[in-house]
């Protein structure tokens, strides 16, 4: 890549965007094209024909030979299947390129490779892919050349959502439908459309690729399963936002350019508070966007990552004792005129419609912080939540000061006469000018917090999909507000009827807010206190999905149907259980074929060492005798785990698929695993660096 770039020119050069489907196609084509994206027509086959063959020749100038489908089915990674441009060859032997409306609209795949959690067992195998014109096709550049990647939706023959896109663009037209009622009922009579506009900062750790190549844990399972803590760790915080070192900025300027040109606003960037980690984050977008823009993020990190001989740990938490990554999601809800709906405005007291968004929100999510709670969590990130620097597993609201104020009057006296306002700050030096103190200032420990004009949910885990919590926000988000306009629509005093509405909501779901420190242990007890659910696990969390609550709430809205649910459910207990047993795997192997070896390599050496000093002479050998006792002691410690693993491993192999092997991998396995790394973490810290068969947590995040 050349040592300069030019932003502006290189910004979404690979992709297809509206400027250059109006360059490239009819006028004609590109207005029925744009009311589909617009405003959800239909699409026929004939204006699919033009845009497909238009965007063929433009992926062919920017040197695509191949496009694919691209998809996200439930493993939480996308998916494609390329095939090139080529039609069958002429008598002349020489071929054409071509590309079809059908082919752009419609792919079909083999979908019982993918989880479908019983929905395969009902319905055929065949799974469709279906383009969704609303995310703009791309072309990518990697080893494989040039391929045209065309966003897709994953269903089965039936229709049963198979992936993240389709509830996703279903909960987009739910919160639309329900949010532009609201909007009317306060005079707009304009606004033609309200999306959800997302922005997600993505945290991640930056290894050598030399190291990581010495470690099966991360190879197998993306986090040390072993590792005993370097004499320093995070306590200094002299990482977080400090000097970006100079291999990790050039990564960091060949990850920009090659979002930007794939159209991703690669914005801010900044190493975060454990060292070796990093953060990244973009301008918002719409949220099938921003989703589809985080699963280009994530990939473009680990490419660039090994290009720079490096390795990007996407894991939430990749190493024990130091913070966790997570994906913080800001979320919004923005008209077509832009209108962002969760703008309080100077005085949020007098901002009648803003009050009602906000107290259906408390309600939504004080409603359904079961389902919150879920979207959440995947594997990894039952080791982050409640840990450093990560909020618990227990969802509350942060409003700020401004807003809990404004509340407070409500629930007090029914009405809310005053805002607080921004004071300046002083620094108490001349030469730098006063600023305004933010009036929703961040309390960093909450899991669903109010910045300023969004809210920003922290919990979802760095490696995991945004897709699943925003599909959560944006139903539970239309069904407050259909509620809630079922009885205004009726009103006949709207003022009285919606003053009452938002003091009721106010009060009936005030338990949900909570402006303290969500990482002290207090918390866990008020909470408890308050009966707000507090699901540590991610198998604790996963019935949250199928309660006849959920059920009702997406099936109202078209999201996902019963069956729908119960096979998500199903899928997420058996990644549950395969992700388990693969590190529980990882870790018999390593300790079997890596560590007890060079363990009783050191003790070998210890006991020569014994012999050979007395042989000369000295009889003091109490420091070897002493360390070689210590050494058997913990080499038995681990052995003896490492059969009780293996034992509960196997055990749980041969269990069933579903929610009880789930538990037992949780309960049994999960703990016997902890056992085994004790005894192991210990060794690491007496036997000889140079037998040590791995390198070290100090080697992999301090010297990385
Ligand atoms: P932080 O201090 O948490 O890093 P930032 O102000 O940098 O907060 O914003 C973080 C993310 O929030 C960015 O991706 C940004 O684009 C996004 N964001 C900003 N405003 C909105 C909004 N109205 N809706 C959704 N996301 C937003
Ligand atoms: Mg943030």
């Amino acid at each position: 890549m050349s040592e300069y770039v030019n932003v502006a020119e290189i910004f979404g050069c690979d992709v297809f965007n509206d400027s250059v489907m109006q360059e490239r196609l009819p006028k004609k084509t590109y207005k029925e094209l744009k009311k589909t994206i617009e405003e959800g027509r239909e699409l026929s086959l004939e204006v699919a024909d033009v845009v497909a063959h238009e965007m063929k020749e433009w992926a062919i100038e920017k040197g695509a030979t191949h496009y694919s489908h691209w998809f996200q089915p439930l493993t939480g990674v996308t998916a494609e299947k390329h095939d090139a441009f080529i039609s069958a060859p002429m008598e002349n032997g020489k071929v054409l390129m071509s590309f079809s409306g059908k082919e752009l609209i419609k792919g079909e795949s083999d979908a019982s490779s993918f989880p479908s959690g019983g929905l395969r067992a009902t319905f055929e195998a065949r799974g469709y892919t279906a383009w969704d014109c609303t995310s703009p096709a791309f072309v990518r550049h990697d080893a494989a050349g040039g391929i045209l990647c065309i966003p897709t939706a994953f269903c089965s023959y039936t229709g049963e959502a198979l992936d993240q896109k389709t509830p996703l663009l279903r909960s987009m037209e739910a919160i639309n439908t329900q949010a532009l009622r609201l909007i009317r009922l306060f005079g707009n009579t304009t606004s033609k459309k309200v999306t959800p506009s997302v922005g997600s900062e993505q945290e991640y750790f930056l290894i050598s690729k030399e190291k990581w190549l010495q470690r099966k844990d991360l190879i197998y399972t993306g986090r040390t399963l072993f590792g005993a803590m370097p004499p320093k760790g995070q306590e200094m915080d002299d990482h977080y936002m400090g000097a970006v070192r100079q291999h990790v900025g050039a990564y960091m300027k060949d990850v920009n350019e090659e979002l930007w040109r794939l159209g991703v606003s690669a914005k801010t960037q900044h190493n975060e508070v454990a060292p070796s980690q990093h953060e990244l984050a973009p301008i918002y977008s719409q949220a099938n966007i921003a989703v589809d823009h985080n699963q280009i993020t994530m990939r473009i990190l680990k490419k660039v990552a090994s290009r720079h001989n490096m390795h990007c740990l996407l894991h939430e938490k990749p190493f024990a004792g130091v913070n966790g990554s997570g994906k913080h999601n800001n979320w919004s809800l923005t008209t077509d005129d832009g209108i962002n709906l969760l703008d309080p405005g100077e005085t949020p007291h007098q901002n009648i419609q803003f009050l009602l968004v906000l107290t259906c929100l408390l309600k939504a999510v004080d409603r359904h912080a079961d389902l919150l709670r879920e979207s959440a969590s995947d594997v990894g990130n039952d080791h982050r939540l409640g840990g450093h620097e990560a909020p618990p597993a227990i969802i509350s609201v942060f409003l700020g000061e401004q807003l809990e104020d404004v509340l407070e009057q409500l629930i007090r006296t029914g009405m809310a006469t005053r805002s607080k306002q921004e004071t300046p700050l002083s620094t108490r030096v001349k030469t730098i000018p006063e600023i305004m103190k933010d009036v929703t200032d961040r309390n960093r420990t909450s899991p669903f917090a109010f910045t300023g004009n969004k809210f920003e949910f922290r919990m979802v885990g760095s490696q995991d999909s945004i897709a699943p919590c925003n599909i959560v926000l944006n139903t539970m988000a239309a069904e407050a507000f259909k509620e809630a306009c079922d009885i205004l629509e009726k009103a006949d005093d709207f003022e009285m009827a919606v003053h009452d509405l938002i003091k009721d909501y106010a009060i009936d779901h005030q338990r949900i807010v909570f402006n303290g420190n969500a990482y002290a242990p207090e918390w866990e007890k008020e909470a408890k206190r308050r009966g707000l659910p507090n699901l540590p696990t991610m198998v604790d969390a996963i019935p949250a999905l199928t309660t006849e609550k959920a059920v009702k709430l997406f099936e109202t809205f078209g999201v996902f149907t019963k069956a729908e649910l119960e096979s998500r459910a199903e899928i997420q207990y058996e990644i549950y259980a395969k992700e388990m047993n693969i590190e529980a795997r990882t870790m018999i192997d390593m300790a079997t074929k890596q560590i007890i070896p060079a363990v009783i390599h050191y003790t070998t050496v210890l006991a020569k060492s014994i012999n050979e000093i007395r042989a000369v002479g000295v009889y003091d050998v109490s420091v070897q005798t002493d360390l070689l006792q210590q050494c058997t002691k913990y080499l038995k410690a681990a052995k003896t785990a490492m059969n009780k693993l293996k034992k509960l491993a196997d055990q749980a192999s041969a269990m069933e698929e579903g929610r009880d092997r789930a538990v037992f991998y949780k309960e049994k396995i999960r703990p016997a695993m902890d056992e085994l790394r004790k005894p192991v973490d210990e060794l690491e810290m007496i036997v000889d660096k140079e037998m040590w068969p791995m390198p070290s947590y100090g080697d992999l995040i301090f010297e990385g």
